[in-house]
């Protein structure tokens, strides 16, 4: 016969249970809960982040803290997705996944997520580290508009299986991220767009007026040289008319890939416009500027242009240059004193490099 006192104390290591077992819930949803913020947070941080190399420490810190234990990356491809490149990683560093190709990876093949353990080493994709002793791995391709351009990846030498929460916590950062770098690339190719020449890729004119702007007054600071080089292509319309507008082209995008090859640090090129481009050589004083358009004069005569197999006549440039604080106190000043000595080197024959003289 059980005693009163038994009875009592069966009922308190029932109940005693209880209390655990609620308090294990309790935590389990105070750990969910924390994940819900911090997921917000990484959210609001992705939001103001400009470019996508900005996401890459914070996003690592963010992924650390949801997913304790697990070790990752998240890659990134190109438009033909072909290589994979890691943008981030958290955990144990494996140097031999800094990038991977789509064909070493079963998520990014099959197009869903992919799960393996040790259970099945053969199951781990190509790209996983074995060395490292991986005891599961989780792969979830990064898909936006039906269209795979990432993967997330997670990996533990844990033990414990793989939770379903942390599947599920899995899929949902992922979409997060996906939808986050979707942005940022969308707003990075607006911002391109509109800074740039759809033609050459060279800046715009544009960007080059906010540009000269702020290298002037930077150059009135620090009491450095600016200088300002106009290229003109000669005879262009003769060209054009020869070989026909598309060939035109073609030779105008050559030449840009020519000039950009030419700045240095902090310089640019722009097209001003039609086949005219502008240098602008921050801190080069007069002498070393000439130098470099007779470089660019040179450069551009023994360049060779092909359309389909035949090599196009020679292309020359006119080449005016100016130069801040000598030529004019604003960047207005400059660039028309560039252009006038452009005007003078076509005036004198073409294919040359001329200064700005105030006799002129
Ligand atoms: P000059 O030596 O005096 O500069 O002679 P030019 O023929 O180069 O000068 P002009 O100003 O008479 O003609 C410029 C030509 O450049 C005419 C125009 O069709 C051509 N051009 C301007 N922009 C483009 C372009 O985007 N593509 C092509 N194919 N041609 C262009
Ligand atoms: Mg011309
Ligand atoms: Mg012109």
């Amino acid at each position: 016969m059980t005693t009163y006192e038994e009875l009592l104390n069966h009922k308190n290591s029932h109940l005693e249970e209880e209390v655990r077992r609620l308090q294990e819930s309790v935590n389990i949803l105070e750990q969910r809960h924390q994940a819900m913020v911090t997921i917000h947070q990484m959210i609001e941080f992705l939001q103001v982040c400009a470019k996508i190399e900005d996401t890459t420490k914070l996003l690592a810190e963010f992924l650390q803290r949801l997913f304790p234990g697990f070790s990752g990356s998240v890659f990134l491809t190109d438009e033909c997705n072909r290589i994979f490149e890691r943008v981030t990683s958290f955990g144990k560093k494996t140097d031999n996944e800094t990038s991977l190709e789509f064909s070493d990876c079963w998520a990014l093949l099959r197009g869903q997520t992919h799960i393996a353990s040790n259970a099945q080493p053969g199951l781990f994709c190509h790209h996983i580290d074995q060395e490292a002793q991986p005891t599961q791995t989780i792969c979830i391709p990064l898909l936006t508009q039906g269209k795979v351009w990432g993967l997330f990846h997670l990996r533990t030498e844990c033990s414990e299986k793989i939770s379903c929460y942390q599947k599920h916590l899995a899929h949902t950062i992922a979409k997060h991220i996906s939808l986050a770098f979707y942005n940022l690339k969308l707003r990075e190719e607006l911002r391109n767009d509109s800074i740039r020449d759809g033609l050459t890729g060279l800046f715009n004119r544009r960007y080059l007026d906010e540009y000269l702007k702020q290298e002037i007054i930077k150059a009135k600071g620090n009491q450095q040289p600016l200088s300002i080089v106009m290229v003109d292509v000669d005879h262009f319309k003769r060209f054009n008319d020869t070989y026909g507008h598309d060939v035109g082209d073609m030779v105008l995008r050559e030449l840009a890939k020519f000039l950009q090859g030419q700045v240095q640090e902090s310089d640019i090129v722009c097209r001003y416009g039609g086949e005219e481009m502008t240098f602008i050589f921050i801190n080069t004083p007069l002498s070393i500027a000439k130098q470099r358009a007779e470089n660019i004069c040179s450069g551009v005569r023994e360049l060779s242009i092909q359309n389909q197999g035949e090599i196009l006549s020679s292309l020359t440039v006119s080449l005016g240059v100016a130069c801040f604080p000598l030529d004019g106190t604003t960047g207005e000043e400059i660039l028309q004193r560039a252009d006038r000595a452009l005007y003078q080197a076509k005036k004198a024959g073409r294919n040359r490099v001329v200064l700005y003289q105030l006799e002129q």
